[in-house]
């Protein structure tokens, strides 16, 4: 399955909100593969806009140079939510030609004009434009924010190309040296690495009118197939008022990355659907911690394995049998109902007090059974286990990665000097279904 994910602009910190959508996304992904599916996961960098620009200017640096601060400060708050590096992240300077051609095939056909300042998508050559926003034509015009340029046909006409300004990175065009508008970057990136009628389209509520519209009319124009199905994720709230940086109450991920497990972002995202709105506080978050203590708990009662952040969990790896079974069974039926993340935690939960209740009745054998399974399934969602306070530290998760990579290509002298390297640095290594799985003596 093919999916496309609407990635952030690299001009500052990533905020909450940033961690909301790619935690929700990860979430999808590790569920569609722990389901069987081999998932192609496109999301891209937004390397060339307004913003960027704007920070160069008023930091008497490179635009080059801005994008490398903060997409490697990006990378570094991925990483640290577990969430899994994508397989393609195209950058959309890496595009140019391509949005080129398709700009100028607009305006050969007059699905496109020129204005003093650029190329203008003209929208009404579009007869569906709006569906995806699922409102009336007339009500959108009224909301279509007024803009500077009054050549513009209609206000919902969006700019495909913004002419070259002294000072502004530019790129040479038939129709003028400029740089490209957001709206075509997903559509060119998109379509050339998932190709035609992809599977799904996500992003943030926030993009689904009018980045995600106006990539979807591009497609319609250039008679091209697009995506077959859009999926949105809901606000990130502080206190009632929606998180963005364009609203001034801007908290960075790298923050609370900093003072709180990562893992409780994860778990506070998983609690709520993903198209519903979240409340980030200090409570909400403390709360989350003391599920997660709940979780560890049972990992250390029952040497639960541990597992890194680009491990995709594989339901055929287990062994799914009585309460296990019953509980996957579970699982499946509300994650499978358009990802109903909420009730699958609450499964999850109960099925943890089940395992330890039933150690406690001495009926050790199925208890293991039952936790371990709690353990996959937590796994499934992308929520590792901390066993002891041993986390899994980088160096650890690239020595795992290496040994299955090199069991994979049968060379078994390099698995076996990875494995001694593991228990030098104390670990306990043993052979899963899906690969190496390391746990603290
Ligand atoms: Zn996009």
């Amino acid at each position: 399955m093919a999916m496309y994910v609407c990635g952030p602009t690299v001009d500052n910190l990533p905020h909450m909100g940033h961690g909301r959508f790619t935690l929700v996304w990860d979430i999808a992904r590790r569920w569609f593969t722990f389901q069987g599916l081999s998932v192609h996961y496109v999301s891209n960098i937004t390397d060339i806009d307004d913003k960027i620009i704007a920070r160069a200017n008023r930091e008497s640096r490179s635009e080059a140079d801005v994008v490398t601060q903060y997409e490697a400060e990006w990378w570094d708050a991925m990483a640290r939510l577990g969430v899994a590096v994508p397989d393609d992240t195209p950058h959309a300077t890496h595009y140019i030609e391509e949005m080129v051609e398709l700009i100028a095939s607009f305006l050969e056909r007059d699905v496109a004009y020129t204005t003093s300042d650029g190329v203008y998508f003209d929208v009404s050559s579009v007869p569906d434009y709006g569906l995806l926003a699922g409102q009336p034509l007339e009500s959108l015009r009224a909301g279509a924010r007024v803009e500077g340029n009054d050549e513009k046909r209609s206000p919902l006409d969006f700019a495909l190309w913004k002419n070259a300004k002294p000072g502004e990175p530019s790129w040479p065009a038939p129709f003028g040296a400029g740089r490209p508008g957001w709206h075509t970057e997903c559509v060119v990136m998109a379509l050339d690495l998932l190709g035609e009628d992809f599977d799904l389209h996500c992003g943030g509520l926030d993009l689904k009118f009018p980045h995600h519209e106006n990539e979807r009319v591009q497609a319609e124009a250039a008679h091209k197939g697009f995506a077959r199905h859009w999926a949105h994720n809901g606000w990130v709230m502080v206190g009632g008022v929606k998180m963005s940086t364009s609203l001034n109450n801007f908290t960075s991920l790298t923050d609370l990355l900093e003072k709180t497990d990562p893992r409780a972002y994860r778990l506070l995202v998983l609690r709520s659907h993903y198209r519903s709105p979240i409340e980030v506080t200090p409570s909400t978050i403390a709360d989350a911690e003391r599920a997660l203590d709940r979780l560890d708990s049972l990992a250390r009662r029952f040497e639960l394995p541990v597992m890194g952040g680009e491990y995709f969990e594989l339901a055929s790896s287990h062994d799914w049998e009585d309460e296990s079974l019953e509980l996957y069974e579970r699982v499946v039926t509300v994650m499978n109902d358009d990802l109903n993340t909420p009730l699958a935690v609450a499964e999850l939960f109960d099925a943890l007090s089940s395992a330890n209740a039933m150690a406690d009745e001495g009926h050790e054998a199925s208890a293991r059974r039952l936790a371990q399974s709690v353990g996959a399934l937590f796994g499934a969602l992308g929520l590792s286990l901390l066993a002891g306070s041993h986390v899994v530290d980088e160096v650890t998760e690239r020595l795992v990665l290496q040994r299955d990579a090199a069991r994979l290509a049968k060379n078994w002298a390099d698995a076996d000097r990875l494995r001694d390297e593991l228990v030098q640095r104390g670990w306990i290594v043993e052979d899963g279904a899906s690969g190496t799985v390391v746990r603290r003596p």
